[in-house]
């Protein structure tokens, strides 16, 4: 099934995502994975996107293979993550005709990040391009990133949502939010979103957060903000691990529930393949998002 027939019915839809792992031939390499859709099955997830990780012939396989193992195994849509800044075009076509082989028809086109060296190929030089490339492929559902907060590449806001505006308009049919932890951001987005005619449906990213260092990271890499709220939480409870960790997912789920109050299209749950955080997520949310 394509993803975008999810977002047609009458509610939100709840999604996840799961990291591949780094050695797909190694035995029982699946298994974290799996533990994580065990939890994850409580649920139902509408469906649950895999990353791709590095470069190299094993990427694409250990994306691939484990997108099938959750269709075929715990029959659940699934959507595989495709960043081309490494990728030329042979690779491209390479990874689509094993996505169609397994019956994956969901594509999260991205650009990817540009390897320290520079780019190994600028066969797309953007996301769009590579949206219009896979469109061009085959009938692939095609969805692509957006960042409530601004692309850290990006020189200002109205610059970034042209190039999304650009991206939606080259045939992407439904985004996911980089995670943020501001829902304030997210409400600011979609006001902008829907101003610059960017009308199809936005899922909002959320990482439960379970160290401050984790948060920090996410602050220096991804550019997101941290609220004063969840800054507090940070160092309140810096020396306390366990209670950080309960911190950061009542922190997680009262955004979710804020979010779902504002009619939000979906909440896209970064899992960070640690299914006892799922679980806990789900265990508190469960009547809600299905509500
Ligand atoms: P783009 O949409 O191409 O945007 C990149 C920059 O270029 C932005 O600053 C944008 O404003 C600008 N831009 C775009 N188009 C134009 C244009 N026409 N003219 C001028 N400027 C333009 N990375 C991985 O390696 N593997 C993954 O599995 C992965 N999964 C991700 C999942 C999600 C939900 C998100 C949000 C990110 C993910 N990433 C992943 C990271 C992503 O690859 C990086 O954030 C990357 O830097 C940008 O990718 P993009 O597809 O958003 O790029």
């Amino acid at each position: 099934m394509k993803t975008s027939e999810l977002f047609k019915r009458d509610r939100p839809v709840f999604s996840f995502e799961v990291f591949p792992p780094r050695n797909f031939d190694r035995p029982n390499a699946e298994k974290r994975v799996c533990a994580t859709m065990e939890v994850l099955r409580e649920v139902n997830p509408d469906f649950v996107s895999v990353t791709y990780r590095g470069a190299g012939p094993d990427a694409p396989k250990a994306t691939i293979g484990i997108a099938k193992l959750i269709r075929d195994r715990y029959q659940t849509e699934a959507v595989v993550h495709l960043p081309a800044a490494r990728l030329t075009k042979a690779d491209v076509d390479d990874f689509l005709v094993r996505a169609e082989d397994a019956g994956i028809q969901n594509i999260l086109a991205l650009r990817g990040d540009i390897p320290e060296g520079g780019r190994v190929s600028d066969d797309f030089h953007y996301a769009s391009d590579l949206v219009t490339y896979i469109k061009s492929k085959g009938d692939f559902n095609v969805s692509g990133a957006c960042y409530p907060e601004g692309h850290p590449e990006s020189p200002d806001a109205l610059s970034d949502i042209r190039a999304l505006k650009t991206k939606v308009d080259a045939g992407t049919s439904e985004l996911i939010s980089q995670l943020f932890f501001d829902n304030e951001a997210f409400f600011k987005f979609q006001d902008r979103c829907q101003f610059a005619g960017i009308n199809v449906p936005i899922e909002a990213g959320i990482m439960p957060i379970m160290t401050a260092s984790q948060a920090e990271r996410m602050q220096a890499m991804a550019g997101v903000n941290l609220p004063a709220k969840l800054q507090g939480v940070l160092h309140r409870f810096a020396d306390k691990p366990d209670a950080l960790r309960d911190a950061g997912i009542a922190y997680a789920v009262d955004q979710i529930v804020d979010l779902l109050a504002h009619g939000v299209d979906g909440i896209h749950l970064y899992t960070m393949d640690n299914p006892e955080v799922a679980a806990r997520i789900i265990e508190a949310t469960k009547n809600i998002i299905r509500a």
